[in-house]
């Protein structure tokens, strides 16, 4: 695919902009008042609003990453668009025939604004919990204050944030979200920290493996536990954790497109993943401008959020 089977003109890309952000109606990015009329156009493509709330002027873009950017619009979209699939950065520049500077800051920027746009509510129903240890080291980081390693970074059983194999965990609600979580350790204090955070105290049940750290979750929200190293993988009333494991054998490969991701970013793509799985039904050329536009760089009072994020 190239950009122009993606999206043949800006015109095309400003009316898609337009159907996405303001799906709930137009709404002043400043005041946040649905009191607004059309007042001209800005650079020819983007409508131009006067706010009635608080006089100021904005349009289709305000805003946005892309307010001040010089790439052109359907650039950030298809490179929005690019990141839905498994390609790596290189190919990203290659594709929409940019640098691959520019690719890589773009494709960062669009990360960091989806990380700021994570919802923060908390899980309520079944939730099923486990964790994963991934390597990923200090990849990209110049000066650092050691040799390389001789035999990269294979450490074996489980690994800990600094011993660059760090966890992560994961928190699958049983016909709900996904959320993949990295931690520094799985200790019992941490866990129970990420539970209290992403898991409602009143949620219907926590189910997780026996590993002795989540027996700190014993007595909050009904926690049960399948003990794997008996061979029991599943108990009567539907006590398992296979939901969440299926879930990390989709990240795991997800991940490996990268080729190692530096432990300091992980957050980063872990709010690339969750986005992702979590509007996999949406229409992808849609979700690429719900990405471009999920955060605002510029402005903080932002009361127009993009209802399926
Ligand atoms: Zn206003």
């Amino acid at each position: 695919m190239d950009i122009n089977s993606f999206m043949p003109s800006e015109e095309e890309c400003a009316l898609v902009l337009r159907d996405v952000r303001w799906r709930e109606g137009v709404c002043c990015p400043r005041c946040g008042s649905h009191s607004v009329v059309k007042h001209g156009r800005h650079l020819k493509v983007y409508q131009r609003y006067l706010c009635k709330g608080c006089g100021q002027h904005f349009n289709d873009r305000t805003g946005t990453q892309f307010d001040d950017s010089k790439l052109p619009l359907r650039v950030w979209f298809f490179i929005a668009f690019l990141m839905q699939y498994q390609v790596s950065v290189k190919e990203i520049a290659k594709t929409a025939k940019i640098s691959y500077l520019t690719a890589f800051n773009r494709t960062k920027m669009l990360r960091r604004s989806l990380h700021r746009s994570q919802l923060r509510e908390k899980m309520k129903g079944i939730v099923e919990l486990d964790e994963v240890y991934v390597t990923a080291g200090l990849k990209g980081k110049q000066d650092l204050k050691r040799s390389p390693r001789v035999r990269g970074l294979k450490v074996r059983g489980r690994g800990t944030y600094k011993t660059d194999k760090p966890p992560i965990m994961g928190m699958v609600e049983r016909g709900g979200a996904v959320r993949i979580i990295p931690a520094s350790d799985v200790r019992g204090r941490t866990a129970l920290r990420r539970v209290m955070k992403h898991i409602d105290d009143e949620a219907e049940a926590i189910y997780t493996d026996e590993y002795p750290a989540y027996h700190i979750l014993d007595g909050f929200c009904n926690h049960q536990t399948v003990n794997h190293s008996q061979g029991e993988y599943a108990r009567g009333g539907g006590i398992h954790i296979n939901t969440v494991e299926a879930e990390f054998s989709v990240f795991r490969p997800w991940m490996s497109t990268y080729r190692g991701i530096s432990k300091e970013k992980l957050y980063l793509y872990r709010a690339q993943y969750n986005f992702l799985r979590n509007t996999r039904e949406e229409d992808r050329a849609r979700r690429a401008a719900a990405i471009a536009i999920s955060h605002p760089t510029n402005i903080e009072q932002y009361s127009c959020t993009i209802s399926f994020i």
